[in-house]
């Protein structure tokens, strides 16, 4: 049987009755907020540039002599050349992700023994965004970028490459990469659209 709970009636003195008073303290809520700058956008007219470390579309960085310190190990066996995507196909990317059929990595062995990545595929479509991939990247080559626009009409076209991934990190470094790692672009910009956050 279901049980039904009756909550007691607050008990009103006249003054609250004859005027409406809560309603009044309602409405003063509503005028305050009324006079407010908004905080939303008039998207797709208006768009906010996420923070630097916002989880976008995936890109790939590439060999541009910036690499960390184990690329060069593990670039040693790689047949990379300058300005291509710096990634040495270890799939630890893939092992790390929830998802892991989403990835399809490829890789060759030279006739010089050394390796060759020839694909590298993201079915987007399945993608939770968590980032778990990109922590596991030791080479610093799987990155998140801060394009959220992932819209398509058509299925096949949510599946990334390695050509556009490794664009898409070039361009993203271009625009962002000396920027510091915050998570707002500026503080006065986030003051502006939210207030001036209070944090205790
Ligand atoms: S963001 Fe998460 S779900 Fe998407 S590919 Fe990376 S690890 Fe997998
Ligand atoms: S973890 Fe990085 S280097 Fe390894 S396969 Fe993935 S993208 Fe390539």
């Amino acid at each position: 049987m279901i049980k039904v709970k009756f909550l007691e009636r607050p008990n009103l003195n006249l003054w609250e009755k004859v005027f409406f008073l809560d309603f009044i303290n309602g409405l003063k809520v509503t005028f305050k907020n009324l006079l407010r700058k908004t905080i939303t956008t008039k998207y797709p007219y208006e768009k906010l540039t996420p923070p630097k470390r916002f989880r976008g579309v995936h890109a790939h960085r590439v060999k541009d002599g910036q690499e960390p310190p184990s690329f060069a190990v593990l670039g040693k066996f790689m047949e990379i050349n300058y300005d291509e995507s710096r990634c040495v196909a270890c799939y630890m990317c893939q092992q790390a992700c929830p998802m892991p059929t989403l990835f399809k990595i490829e890789a060759v062995q030279l006739p010089n023994g050394k390796k060759r990545v020839t694909k590298f595929e993201m079915n987007l479509l399945n993608c939770l965004y968590c980032g778990l991939c990109v922590d596991a990247c030791p080479v610093d080559c799987l990155i998140m970028t801060d394009i959220y626009e992932s819209a398509n009409y058509h299925r096949k076209n949510c599946v990334i490459h390695m050509e556009d991934m490794s664009d898409r990190g070039r361009d993203f470094d271009r625009r962002r990469k000396q920027e510091k790692d915050r998570i707002w672009i500026d503080d006065q910009e986030r003051t502006k659209l939210w207030g001036q956050i209070r944090w205790t």
